[in-house]
């Protein structure tokens, strides 16, 4: 596929002959073709060991002094020339080798016609020779060779065709001379047919390389589009979209079997001092530094994204409560050990973040688990800011009671909870 995408416009466009084409081409070509190319070629040598056998009574009939030459000729050694060819055609060959069968089924169709004729006497020997012409000139139509191999072969059934007529025993050499002219003239035909087919083959294949080329290349370009579309551009990891994208795939494909899951909702402290005191451009820098902090504290699987400004989104997949503590300590404490400045922050002079953790329990939607998170986050930074703070089960799942729910104000009850927090 690879090798097709980077095939060049030039190569695939410029009228160039299947056996002149690059190698790297032609052999995509050859595997491309040699299944069609073989069932023909074998279906010929199959109907033509058929009929080779069909026709020994029928030497027999015509000539009862002919049964033991056709038995040998045709019943030996045409029919195992054949089955050899046969067997060949099994298996993709080197293009000379391929090329060269037809010149050898040339020989063999004529010398056998030639013998039986020879020893059938007068009349049977040109009937034999023309029908030995017109047996090589259907083969020509099945095999997909170099056409310099049909002209070999086609001079190689025309000379042995000729000479067989100068020294065989002919009533008339000079009719015989002109008949094979003329079938001369028809197997060149349909030699110069066979290969107008051949290129109007390897013309459609190339179309169809420059087709899937596009298309591979149209496929590429979209999907780094969609990873674009998908990041944040400021930290380089997923958006808001596409993070509420994968929550909802992970809801609805582990839907009643759902590993354990956990959300962490982190907001960097005091942020909006960070900005006054330092600027926009270390504000941008700051959340860039945490954005990375954060990746590389979670799992491969797990998703970061950036969920507002400086807030971001974490969904830890099949985790533990105790193991997602641990992820969310480890992400709080290494951003603090950066000891970025943040000299306006009444909390600290350095830059820290605060997080609410949520456990996917009981029946929840990833917009219940966000709300408890935010909730727990917001508790976080009422307690001082700088700490983890886990959201308590949700009702009716449990022994504690009363989440961080939302306040019709906004504002969430601090005091009826009763989350765990972490500092
Ligand atoms: P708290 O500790 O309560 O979170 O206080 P805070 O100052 O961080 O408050 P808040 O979260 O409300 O402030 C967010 C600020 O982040 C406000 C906005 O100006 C700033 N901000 C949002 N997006 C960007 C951004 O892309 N770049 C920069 N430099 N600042 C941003
Ligand atoms: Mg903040
Ligand atoms: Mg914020």
């Amino acid at each position: 596929m690879t090798d097709r995408v980077m095939l060049p416009d030039s190569l695939l466009t410029q009228e160039s002959r299947v056996f002149a084409a690059p190698p790297k081409l032609a052999a995509i070509y050859d595997a491309y073709s040699w299944a069609a190319h073989s069932l023909k070629a074998r279906a010929w040598l199959q109907a033509a060991f058929v009929f080779n056998l069909i026709l020994m009574p029928f030497d027999y009939l015509i000539e009862p002094s002919l049964l033991t030459a056709t038995l040998v000729i045709r019943g030996i050694i045409a029919s195992a020339i054949l089955i050899g060819l046969y067997m060949l055609w099994g298996r993709q060959r080197p293009n000379w080798v391929q090329g060269a069968t037809l010149t050898v089924l040339a020989a063999t169709i004529m010398l056998e016609a030639g013998a039986l004729g020879a020893l059938g006497g007068v009349p049977l020997f040109e009937r034999y020779l023309t029908a030995g012409l017109f047996t090589f000139a259907t083969a020509i139509l099945f095999f997909p060779i170099e056409f310099r191999w049909t002209v070999t072969a086609v001079a190689t059934a025309v000379a042995l065709h000729a000479g067989m007529i100068i020294i065989g025993p002919v009533a008339d050499p000079l009719l015989a001379l002109g008949i094979s002219c003329f079938y001369s003239g028809a197997i060149l035909t349909f030699a110069t047919t066979r290969k107008a087919t051949l290129r109007s083959q390897w013309k459609g294949f190339r179309s169809k390389i420059r087709e899937l080329r596009d298309q591979e290349a149209l496929a590429k370009l979209f999907a780094e589009l969609q990873l674009v579309a998908n990041l944040d551009p400021l930290t380089g990891i997923q958006n808001r979209r596409s993070t509420q994208e994968d929550i909802d795939r992970i809801w609805s494909s582990t839907a009643g079997d759902r590993p354990p899951i956990a959300f962490l909702m982190i907001d960097i402290d005091d942020f909006k001092n960070l900005n006054d005191s330092l600027g926009h451009a270390a504000g941008d820098e700051c959340i860039k530094t945490v954005a990375n902090k954060i990746r590389d504290a979670v799992r491969d699987g797990d998703i970061v994204s950036r969920y507002g400004g400086e807030e971001f989104l974490v969904v830890l997949t099949s985790t533990t409560a105790s193991g997602a503590l641990a992820v969310a300590e480890r992400i709080r404490k290494s951003i603090a050990s950066l000891r970025l400045e943040n000299p306006g922050s009444p909390t600290a002079s350095r830059v820290t973040v605060s997080i609410g953790l949520a456990l996917w329990e009981g029946d929840q939607t990833p917009e219940m688990l966000i709300g408890r998170a935010d909730a727990a986050l917001y508790l976080a930074k009422h307690k001082g800011k700088n700490q983890t703070v886990i959201a308590p089960p949700p009702d009716g799942v449990g022994a504690r009671s009363g989440p961080a729910k939302t306040h019709p104000s906004g504002k969430h009850p601090a005091k009826k909870q009763s989350p765990r927090s972490v500092a």
